[in-house]
C-alpha cells in the first residue's frame, strides 16, 4: 500500500517518473536532439501526407506498417527485408517489447554501467531481473569482464549500447561477438546514436546475418530531427520480429506517425544533412575541452561527456543559470552536453568558462 492506500506494484513504492527537467532555457543541450528542425519542402511533404491521412482517421492503421517497414529496410540496406524490421514508439517501445518477450518473470536482463538510465525502468515495467556490469576505465567493455557475467547470471537478454549514452563510446564488433557467441540469450546493440559515428566506427548491422539472436535497435529521434515523431526501430532475424508481434498492442503506431516517417525517410538525405556539420563540432568541443584541462570521454555520439568537477551539481546550476541546459550523469563528477549549433556551442563554451572561473 502506498501512503494513499493504492495498491501499488511494490517494486513501484518510491519512484519517481523518469525525465531530466523540461525547463524553457535559450540553449537547451540535455536530451541529445538534432537542434535543426526539419527543412521547409519536407514540413510541406509532411503536412500533405499528415492530411491524406486524416481522410482515414476512422480506420485502425495498417497494424504491421509493413509500407513503413520496407522503408527502413531499404534505409538500413545490407540486404535487410521487411520481415526482418520491426518499428513501434520511439526505440524505447522497441525494447520494452523485447524485454515482454525475451524477458519477464524470471528472467534476467543484463548490461554494463553507466548506460542509458530507461534499462532498470525497463525491466522493472516487465517484471524482469536485472543485473549490470561495469564498463571499464575508459567506458568500453571489458570482454573477460562482460563474458565472467554472462557465466554468473546466464541473461535472457543483454543490452549492449553503442555508442552508448552517457558516455558516447562505440564498441569495437569483436566485443559485439564475443558476447554473442558466449551466450544463448537474445543480444540487443542498442545504436541509437549510429549514424554520428566517426568514419572506420562499423555497425553491428553487418553481424546480423551471423548471429541470428542478435538484434539492432535504432531510431528515427536523433540524427534524423524526428524525435516528437516517436519512431523506433529494429533489424534482426524474422523470427524475432514474428516474436515481437505477440506482445505489440494492436495498432500500436497511429497512421500519423507512419506517414510522417515514411515522408521523413524519403527525405533522409536533408534531414541527415547537418551531420557532418554536428560531428565537426563535436570534434572540436572535445578538443578544445581537452586543451582547457577537462577530462572528456572519446564521443561518436552527438553529445560529449566531460567533467571532472568535485561538484558537478554546482557546475550543471551554473550553466542553467547563463542560459544552458546540460545533463547531469549518474557518473559522479561528469556532465554531458549535447552538441548544439555552432552558436549554441559558443555560448555553452564561452558559459563553461565563466562557471568554473568562478
Ligand atoms: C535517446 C536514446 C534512445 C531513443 O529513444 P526513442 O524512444 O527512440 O526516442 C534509445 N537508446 C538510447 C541509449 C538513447 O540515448
Amino acid at each position: 500500500m502506498t501512503a494513499t492506500g493504492l495498491p501499488l506494484r511494490p517494486e513501484l513504492a518510491g519512484a519517481v517518473p523518469y525525465g531530466a527537467p523540461q525547463l524553457d532555457v535559450a540553449v537547451r543541450l540535455d536530451t541529445n536532439e538534432n537542434p535543426y528542425p526539419p527543412p521547409p519542402c519536407v514540413i510541406d511533404d509532411m503536412t500533405a501526407a499528415v492530411a491524406a491521412s486524416a481522410a482515414t482517421l476512422n480506420r485502425y492503421p495498417d497494424r504491421e506498417a509493413t509500407a513503413l517497414r520496407g522503408d527502413l529496410a531499404a534505409y538500413l540496406g545490407h540486404g535487410l527485408e521487411v520481415t526482418q524490421v520491426w518499428a513501434a514508439n520511439g526505440s524505447n517501445e522497441v525494447m520494452v517489447q523485447l524485454m515482454q518477450a525475451f524477458g519477464g518473470p524470471g528472467r534476467t536482463a543484463a548490461w554494463f554501467a553507466p548506460t542509458y538510465s530507461m534499462y532498470p525502468q525497463f525491466a522493472r515495467s516487465t517484471a524482469t531481473r536485472w543485473v549490470s556490469g561495469d564498463r571499464d576505465a575508459d567506458f568500453g567493455i571489458d570482454v573477460d569482464t562482460a563474458l565472467a557475467l554472462l557465466d554468473a547470471e546466464r541473461p535472457d537478454v543483454v543490452l549492449l549500447t553503442s555508442p552508448n549514452n552517457p558516455t558516447g563510446t562505440a564498441l569495437p564488433l569483436s566485443t559485439v561477438e564475443a558476447v554473442a557467441r558466449h551466450t544463448d540469450g537474445i543480444v540487443v546493440v542498442d545504436e541509437a546514436y549510429a549514424e554520428f559515428r566517426r568514419p572506420g566506427v562499423p555497425s553491428a548491422l553487418e553481424l546480423l546475418p551471423r548471429y541470428p539472436r542478435l538484434v539492432v535497435t535504432r531510431t528515427m529521434s536523433k540524427a534524423f530531427a524526428l524525435a516528437g515523431a516517436r519512431l523506433g526501430y529494429l533489424a534482426a532475424e524474422a523470427d524475432v520480429v514474428a516474436a515481437l508481434r505477440l506482445v505489440r498492442l494492436p495498432y500500436h503506431l497511429s497512421s500519423l506517425t507512419q506517414a510522417v516517417a515514411r515522408v521523413a525517410l524519403s527525405h533522409s538525405a536533408a534531414l541527415l544533412g547537418q551531420l557532418d556539420t554536428l560531428r565537426d563540432e563535436r570534434d572540436s568541443l572535445v578538443a578544445a575541452l581537452r586543451a582547457s584541462g577537462f577530462a572528456v570521454a572519446d564521443s561518436d555520439a552527438n553529445f560529449v561527456m566531460f567533467g571532472r568537477f568535485p561538484d558537478a551539481s554546482a557546475v550543471w546550476q551554473g550553466l542553467l543559470d547563463r542560459g544552458v541546459l546540460v545533463r547531469e550523469t549518474e557518473l559522479p563528477g561528469w556532465l554531458r552536453v549535447t552538441i548544439g549549433t555552432p552558436q549554441q556551442m559558443v555560448i555553452f563554451r564561452d558559459a563553461l568558462q565563466e562557471v568554473v572561473a568562478r
